[in-house]
This record gives C-alpha cells, structure tokens and sequence, in this order.
C-alpha cells in the first residue's frame, strides 16, 4: 500500500519536472533560433552569436546587452519616418484660436470659424501672406492694394 501511494505521489511530480524540461529546452531552443535571426538582422556575426546564444541564459542576456542597436533598414526606416512627421507636421498646422489640426490650405478653422488665411479675391484659391498676387490667376491680393 505504501509503495503504491508513493507512486502515485511521485508520479505528478515527475511529469511535472519532465514538463517543465521540455519548456525550458523549447525557450531555449527558440532564443538560439530568435538571436540567429536577430542577428542576421542587425548586421551581427550570426554565427558568433549563435553559439553565444547556446550557453543557457548568460548567452541570451550577453547578447542583449551586445548586439547592435539598429539595423541598417531600421535606422533609414526610423529616418524616414521622422522625414514624413516633419512633412506632416509642415503640412498641418494648428489654429491659433482653438488649437485644432487644421490643414495647410485651410481658409477658416472648422471648429472655431477663425479665418486662417486670405483668399484670392477672384478665384477663391488660399493665399500665402506674403503673396502680392494670386499665383493661380494672377490676380493682385489685398497686399499689393494696399
Ligand atoms: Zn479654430
Ligand atoms: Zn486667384
């Protein structure tokens, strides 16, 4: 009777240890894969890498503590990124009344009907303040009138 209660006792304990092994092995498996291709990515000596990676988590720790911190796609990607944010940013601006996003060639604010920007007075197209005449009809603005 004792040895079959000891059994039974033992044996969740030792699929639990079994399982938590193969967890363990799997993880580490998939980081080795992980830094691999991380690597590989970043321009890094993927093999070095690699079996730095295989020594169980001082491998995986060193190489996030190691690797490179952007890729060459990643930093033009990140430029790029900036570039278009600063485009965006030129492109809209913010209404000096309400503070809205309001578009670039905006004539009134749509929320607070703040006029933003002279329009040509034939052709109803948004003028630059500093323009003297409308650049799609030629017309003279207001400036220049007065
Ligand atoms: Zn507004
Ligand atoms: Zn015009």
């Amino acid at each position: 009777m004792g040895e079959i209660l000891s059994q039974v006792f033992v044996l969740p304990v030792r699929i639990a240890l079994i399982a938590t092994a193969i967890i363990l092995i799997l993880l580490w498996i998939v980081t080795i894969i992980w830094v691999n291709r991380d690597a590989k990515t970043r321009d890094a000596p993927a093999t070095f890498w690699t079996i730095v990676a295989i020594i169980p988590v001082a491998g995986i720790v060193a190489y996030c503590l190691l690797r490179p911190p952007l890729t060459n796609a990643d930093a033009t990607e990140q430029d790029m990124s900036l570039e278009l944010m600063s485009r965006q940013l030129a492109e809209y601006g913010n209404c000096p009344s309400c503070g809205q996003p309001v578009d670039k060639d905006y004539v009134v604010c749509p929320t607070c009907r703040t006029k933003l920007r002279n329009v040509c007075g034939r052709c109803k197209r948004p003028l630059e303040p500093h323009w003297v005449a409308c650049p799609y009809c030629g017309a003279p603005t207001a400036k220049q009138n007065r």
